[in-house]
């Protein structure tokens, strides 16, 4: 914030003495006379020139005309400077003589290139007669003998006859008095130059304006209209400072084609504050912000004074104020640039750039530089490079928010990929686990977990299929319930665990007796049994039952002790009748089994059919 304040303070001293009189003391002299078809003579026509500078007070302060000056005036050679004064309140005289030595009348143009002086008056005295022409900026465009920016006195003269010029200028603020002598087409090849260059010059700066304009209705970006409403103030100030404004804007209104020079510096000052806030990205409640908020509100009380005051005293306020905004951009874009604000330094150079620019252009406006034509040429080159540079840096900070964009994409993309992995990898794992866990499920639910053979849930499953099949097909079906002898016994005996182990080893010899492929073995109780065979008669259900009772009693267990023990197994066997339910079936089995028990066990017996209709 203080270097900001030092930098205004310097440039108020840089440009205070604007407001002193810089007047040179005159020297009596005799202005030589120009030979006007002498083109060497004519590009060095400095050295033909005289002045006089009339301070208020002076005896040719007041005088309208050469007539009204003092006999004894005393004229100052401009010996080959131009004639550059700062803010002056002088009147000021130029004198010039001219001379035809060729045979033939010829015109030439006495040129004035600059075009904002208020007042300006020229006298060509010769042959006994006085023209005159009045002209200045302070009047209708139509004033000037040629409808050109800058002022032209079109001179024409006899072959031999000698004329003496004479200009009398008035001006608020600067006074810039670049004076040429030239042929009509030296006048129409220099125009053309100019024209062509300009051209470029305006026309580039439109076509930015104009497509930022268009960037901005498609984005939405703030920044790309801040630029081109400053590519437009900017155009406008140097196109009135050019004279281009009087000449096409306002030709009839020249107290306007003032005033616009003050008004659109400040809507200049404004527009770059405007555009550096937002393509900076100067944060909220930073000291950068506040600053550029105070030079805001500053530009737009300015544009208010401009209608106010006097034109001399808004363009010095509004050009201090326009250095100390480049300046203060400078400085943030260096600050933002040093917190790694990369588009900062395009942003930071486009300044620098423009900051030199405009001090020169300024410089010279003001009258502290000669040259002014080629100041404003290297203000306009330092433009162009501002705004070329401006729009690189914008195309950088679309890069990098672009960049920026793509890496969140790519990140968010690369998350969700690898948390796709990770779920469909959760999910397979799941699944495993919920497939073995339904396998076990199953197993669990319709399989008897000692012995492995189906439980009675899978006896009550498939028993009334089986019935309903063997009805449909008329295909035997038959029912063996089978149960260990005394088995009690062997468990007081040896013990519950030995027992299980029996209850095992008959299970697997169920297993082995019955083999065909739809056959079904199953424990539902504790030590009793059921074989369910489909397409098996009764006496097929016998053999099987003999042959399994058989091998059991054949073969031995073990004890815990040591001692051999045989089990024996008793067998009940019925087949469904036709009209049989499967309860009436499983009673008749039933019975069939009582049956072996009573007559000694150790046997199978078979169960009359009993030709339910
Ligand atoms: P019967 O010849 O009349 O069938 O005599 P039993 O002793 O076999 O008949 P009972 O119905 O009186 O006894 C059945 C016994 O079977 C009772 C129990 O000790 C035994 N038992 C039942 N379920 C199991 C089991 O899961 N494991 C073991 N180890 N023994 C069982
Ligand atoms: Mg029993
Ligand atoms: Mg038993």
């Amino acid at each position: 914030m203080s270097s900001v304040l030092r930098l205004i303070a310097i440039l108020c001293l840089l440009l205070a003495p604007a407001l002193a009189l810089p007047d040179t003391g005159s020297m009596a002299s005799d202005c030589p006379v120009l030979e006007a078809t002498d083109t060497a003579a004519r590009a060095s026509l400095m050295q033909y020139v005289c002045y006089y500078s009339a301070p208020p007070g002076a005896p040719g302060h007041e005088a309208r005309n050469p007539d009204q000056l003092p006999r004894n005036i005393n004229w100052t050679p401009a010996n080959g400077r131009d004639l550059v004064f700062s803010h002056t309140k002088s009147v000021y005289w130029v004198h010039l003589h001219v001379r035809n030595s060729g045979a033939e009348r010829a015109a030439w143009y006495l040129k004035l290139n600059y075009p904002l002086l208020d007042e300006v008056t020229f006298w060509q005295t010769g042959n006994d007669t006085t023209e005159t022409l009045v002209t200045g900026d302070q009047r209708p465009f139509g004033s000037r003998a040629v409808d050109y920016r800058y002022f032209l006195l079109p001179v024409t003269l006899d072959g031999g006859e000698t004329r003496s010029l004479t200009i009398r200028i008035h001006s608020n603020g600067a006074l810039n008095v670049p004076l040429s002598f030239e042929t009509l087409a030296e006048v129409i090849a220099r125009s053309n130059h100019l024209t062509l260059t300009h051209g470029l010059f305006y026309g580039a700066l439109l076509v930015f304006a104009v497509f930022n304009l268009l960037l901005f209705f498609s984005s939405g970006t703030g920044y790309y209209f801040y630029n081109a409403f400053y590519l437009a103030a900017l155009g406008l100030f140097l196109f009135a400072m050019g004279g281009f404004a009087n000449q096409y804007f306002w030709p009839d209104n020249p107290g306007f084609a003032n005033t616009s020079i003050p008004l659109s510096l400040s809507l200049c000052a404004l527009a770059m504050i405007l555009f550096g806030r937002s393509f900076l990205e100067v944060d909220r409640g930073t000291i950068s912000e506040t600053v550029l908020k105070g030079q805001a509100w500053f530009c737009i009380g300015f544009l208010a004074l401009t209608l106010i005051l006097p034109y001399n005293k808004t363009i010095l306020l509004n050009t201090v104020l326009a250095l100390t905004v480049i300046s203060s951009l400078f400085i943030i874009a260096a600050v933002r640039w040093k917190q790694g604000y990369q588009p900062a330094m395009w942003y930071l150079l486009a300044w620098l750039i423009m900051l030199v620019g405009g001090l020169i252009y300024a410089l010279a406006a003001f009258g502290y530089l000669h040259d002014f034509l080629a100041r404003e040429a290297l203000m306009q080159s330092a433009v162009g490079g501002q705004v070329i540079l401006l729009n690189y840096a914008m195309v950088q900070r679309w890069r990098l928010l672009n960049q920026k964009l793509l890496d969140v994409e790519h990140n968010a993309r690369t998350e969700l990929e690898f948390k796709v992995h990770e779920r469909t990898a959760q999910l397979r794992n799941t699944m495993r686990e919920l497939e073995k866990a339904n396998r076990k499920l199953s197993t669990l639910s319709l399989n008897d977990a000692l012995t492995g053979l189906y439980n009675r849930r899978h006896l009550n499953n498939i028993f009334p299929e089986l019935c309903a099949e063997a009805r449909r097909t008329s295909q035997p079906l038959t029912l063996a319930l089978v149960d260990a002898d005394h088995f009690k016994n062997i468990n007081d005996t040896w013990g519950h665990g030995f027992g299980d182990s029996c209850l095992q080893f008959i299970a697997e010899m169920l297993t082995r007796h019955v083999k065909r492929p739809r056959d079904v073995a199953i424990r539902f109780g504790g030590e009793e049994f059921a074989l369910l065979l489909p397409g098996t008669d009764a006496n097929g259900a016998l053999n099987v039952c003999s042959a399994l009772l058989q091998d059991i009693a054949r073969t031995p267990l073990l004890s815990p002790d040591g001692t051999k023990v045989r089990i024996t197994l008793s067998a009940g066997i019925a087949s469904l009748d036709s009209g049989e339910t499967q309860n009436q079936l499983f009673e008749r089995a039933d019975e069939a089994l009582y049956r072996a028990k009573s007559k000694g066990r150790n046997r199978a017996e078979l169960s009359e059919a009993v030709g339910v209709q």
